[in-house]
């Protein structure tokens, strides 16, 4: 069988891409910077928010920006790029302004027995305000959100997967009485390892359906999202035979396995063939993931 090639929602607004590369990049002031899971735990994670000024640099909500971080690497060359998603709607982290957000991780790994932090994620979270940054994008032309109202959002993801579907959920929170559902499985250890944590349980049930899974919550089972996706496999199977119905997924590359065999699981519970729904999905831009 052959692999359908990745397309957009055919509603999605058409993106602009590639504006600006590394060697004409787009400088942006930081205007925010917050740290956005708990002071107490491992992992760090930022609320990041640019300013392009008059500058243009119109994005949509799924798609990437490049940062490129200062000084040059060992063979005296500027660093390559790394790209973050935008975490904020098409019309600004505030309305009708020329900002946008990012949720950032600080990376750390373990060198001759040292914790080393990543170049460019270390570079954002220690950003104050005022700092420029050099920035190029916006990338991605297939991982969008349908336009169409009535259309049914499943986003399901890890740590700063949690990004672009911030940025759609705040899409569909500027467009009230939208008919199509906002669901939302998101993962992480604990509560306070969960970015968005305090400002996703303000958000009504009327406009999402939040789904929050814990692994190392104290006292409790171990549970991923796709365990909680089989907990809710009638009202999946429901919204999967609808062809209104969107699946995102980002973060982690090893969380895609196991929804996947999530979804295999509750399609032939309810007598549906997931490869052939999902090459069907995809061949209709319906199908979408971002693990890295
Ligand atoms: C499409 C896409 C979207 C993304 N979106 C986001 C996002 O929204 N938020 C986010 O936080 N990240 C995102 N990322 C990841 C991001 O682009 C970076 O890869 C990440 O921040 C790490 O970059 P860094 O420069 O901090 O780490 P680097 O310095 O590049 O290090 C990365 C890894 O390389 C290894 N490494 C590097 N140097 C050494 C060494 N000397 N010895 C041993 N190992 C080493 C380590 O394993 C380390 O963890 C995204 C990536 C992609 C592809």
């Amino acid at each position: 069988m052959s692999i359908p090639h990745v397309i957009p929602p055919k509603t999605a607004k058409k993106p602009e891409i590639n504006l600006y590369d590394r060697k004409n990049t787009v400088s942006a002031t930081l205007v925010s910077n917050d740290r956005i899971t708990s002071p107490d735990v491992e992992s760090e994670i930022h609320h990041i928010v640019l300013d392009f000024g008059k500058q243009n640099f119109p994005v949509l909500e799924g798609q990437n920006i490049g940062i490129i971080p200062p000084g040059t690497n060992k063979r005296g060359r500027p660093h390559i790029a790394r790209l973050y998603s935008i975490a904020s709607a098409r019309d600004g982290e505030w309305r009708n302004t020329n900002t946008l957000a990012l949720t950032v991780k600080r990376v750390t790994y373990e060198e001759n027995g040292e914790t080393k932090s990543g170049l460019a994620s270390s570079y954002v979270c220690d950003l104050s305000i005022g700092d420029e940054v050099q920035v190029t994008g916006p990338f991605g032309d297939t991982f969008l959100m349908p336009n169409n109202p009535d259309a049914n959002i499943i986003m399901i993801c890890t740590g700063t997967g949690a990004a672009p579907f911030r940025a759609m959920t705040e899409r569909r929170r500027r467009q009230p009485d939208v008919p199509g559902q906002l669901k939302l499985y998101f993962g992480a250890r604990t509560e306070g390892e969960l970015p968005y944590f305090d400002s996703l349980n303000k958000l009504s049930n009327k406009l999402i359906n939040k789904q929050l899974v814990f692994s190392r919550e104290a006292g409790k089972p171990k549970k991923y999202v796709q365990h909680h996706m089989l907990d809710e496999s009638n009202e999946l199977a429901e919204l999967l035979k609808s062809p209104e119905t969107y699946v995102y997924i980002c973060g982690l590359r090893d969380m895609e396995l196991g929804v996947e065999e999530a979804f295999d699981e509750i399609c032939s519970d309810a007598d549906l063939n997931w490869e052939t729904l999902k090459n069907e999905m995809k061949s209709s831009g319906r199908y979408h993931v971002e693990t890295y």
